[in-house]
């Protein structure tokens, strides 16, 4: 898995910008011809939502018309998962956090077996740590 530490960069930013509240966006990637790395690419921000401090619900409102036309113009690349912020929490993720993971994997229109979600603990100034995960069968495996 490949994520570059410029857009580590910048979801850091968005993640400092926003404490003490809860925020998070969704993550843009592709996999390699064998499929067995993925690239993450990008983030897309919600365009509503609603921030409190110890939860974060995204809309999906405006995504997937974003969605579609990044996936007209690069076709290889697509939704590969999610990031949040936990301000001044730990990388850990919540029972809230896995059910939204169960939901995703279990929906048919983002259609992926293995979404990944990443962590973030952060307080105003910047990003104290990261945990990634991917999504398998129910449950949250940390990639190291
Ligand atoms: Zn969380």
């Amino acid at each position: 898995m490949v994520l570059s530490d410029y857009l580590l960069q910048e979801i850091g930013v968005y993640g400092t910008k926003c404490y003490p509240k809860e925020f998070g966006g969704i993550l843009i990637g592709e996999y390699t011809e064998d499929f067995k790395t993925l690239n993450i690419r990008d983030t897309i921000l919600p365009k509503k939502y609603k921030g409190e401090s110890y939860s974060f619900e995204r809309s999906i409102t405006g995504l997937v018309e974003h969605l579609k036309k990044i996936y007209q113009l690069k076709p290889s690349q697509y939704y590969v998962g999610e990031w949040h912020t936990h301000p001044d929490g730990s990388t850990h993720y919540s029972n809230t956090d896995l059910n939204s993971m169960i939901e995703i994997a279990d929906c048919k229109t983002v259609n992926i077996q293995n979404p990944v979600l990443l962590i973030l603990s952060v307080n105003k100034s910047k990003v104290n740590d990261l945990s990634l995960y991917v999504y398998d069968n129910k449950k949250l495996l940390k990639y190291e």
